[in-house]
């Protein structure tokens, strides 16, 4: 049995020999966890994704050695590049040549030249995708946001400053006559990425989708967190490609491509399973999928270290969040109760937004478990 289902109106994109939107088949992504300078395993795990179906594979890339490390992959392999500007925009430039696809962050565009209008910024970025025929993704993350976006909403409400910062790029891009641009507004909540989503594809249902949950963390539960967003868009007709991002060691990073396909073979089939009410009343742990910018390679033990420990307070309404890294980690970890992000040497340890400490690896558990005890004790009425 097959179900139809009425997509949104999207405009066609073009990245590379695939194209998203417009009706066309919903394409399968993933992002390379390896680091970006390690020329060998970053061009051995594109070629993995690649050959497991990927029909985009994105690179980070932080420096001018990772533009260059970018442009010798990009001889060695036939997958659909995107690559994914972080704090220096200015990078554009170096990497544009070599990839199909462009991804900024709106939340990113400040941290380098700050007294530069992020406007100012955002032409620079069109111009040079244009010039080198590639396509944008305008990729607004829910730990990340724009600071003047988010000052001007209360701060309980996640979704308007998300919403509010996409549509505003949308609004210049559209302005500079670029449309080859499609749009990812990403939170760990799958209830808030299908709000936002949702929202979003009524105000500018010409906009191509990317959906993800981001730092959906380990198989199962991140194919879970995953599955509930996409069923509840896909089936709705919104979200033109699809990441799955899981916390899973370097060699199993294939293993992204074959849920978002299993999750889409699922829908189209009418297999749709998320009638359950998610993780409101039980122990939510959140972890990052892991990238270039892992700072130690024991990240990806500790989540399942962290996983295994924390299972006897199963029953419990309390968040974790485990991060790679110090670029996206401060701040990811804001919203959980608990929150720990990697550093080469300690794991920072955080209590909502309160910081706690660093510590080595070999004691971080010691000191989680201890702070667990603590938060469970305090929520345990009487
Ligand atoms: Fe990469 Fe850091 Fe984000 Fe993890 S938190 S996916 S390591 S940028």
């Amino acid at each position: 049995m097959s179900v139809e289902i009425e997509r949104n109106p999207t405009r066609a994109v073009t990245i590379g020999n695939v194209t998203i939107g417009a009706g066309h088949p919903i394409a399968v992504q993933s992002m390379c966890a390896t680091h970006t300078q390690d020329v060998e395993a970053t061009t051995q795990q594109t070629n993995a994704l690649f050959d497991a179906g990927a029909d985009v594979v994105r690179i980070a890339v932080d420096s001018r050695k990772d533009a260059e490390a970018l442009a010798e992959i990009r001889k060695r392999t036939a997958a659909n590049l995107s690559v994914d500007l972080q704090e220096n925009y200015r990078l554009a430039e170096h990497v544009a040549p070599h990839v199909d696809k462009i991804r900024y962050n709106p939340g990113h565009l400040y941290h380098h030249e700050r007294e530069k209008p992020w406007q100012e910024k955002v032409r620079y970025i069109v111009g040079i995708a244009a010039e080198n025929d590639c396509a944008i993704r305008i990729g607004v993350n829910c730990g990340s946001v724009d600071p003047d976006k988010l000052s001007l909403f209360p701060p309980d409400d996640s979704i308007a400053p998300m919403l509010s910062s996409a549509l505003e790029h949308c609004e210049l891009l559209d302005g500079l006559g670029f449309t080859r641009y499609c749009v990812s507004m990403k939170d760990s909540d799958p209830s808030k990425v299908i709000e936002v989503n949702r929202r979003f594809a009524e105000q500018r249902p010409d906009v191509p989708l990317h959906l993800g949950v981001t730092e959906a963390g380990m198989p199962p539960d991140g194919v879970i967190k995953t599955r509930i967003a996409f069923e509840q868009l896909i089936g709705r007709g919104i979200g033109d490609t699809i990441r799955v991002s899981l916390t899973v060691p370097n060699d199993r990073k294939h293993e992204e491509i074959k849920a978002g396909r299993g999750i889409l073979a699922d829908i189209a089939a009418g297999r749709v399973r998320s009638v359950v009410d998610f993780g409101l009343d039980t122990l939510n742990i959140i972890s990052c999928p892991s990238c270039s910018r892992v700072e130690n390679e024991a990240f990806v033990v500790l989540a399942q270290d962290v996983k295994e420990l924390t299972r006897y307070a199963k029953d419990h309404a309390i968040t974790i969040a485990v991060m790679g890294c110090r670029v996206n980690g401060p701040g990811e970890t804001d919203d959980a109760d608990l929150g720990l992000w990697c550093g080469p040497k300690y794991v920072n340890l955080k209590k909502g937004e309160q910081e706690l400490g660093a510590y080595p690896y070999d004691e971080i558990l010691g000191r989680l478990k201890e702070e667990l005890d603590a938060l469970i004790e305090a929520k345990t009425p009487g």
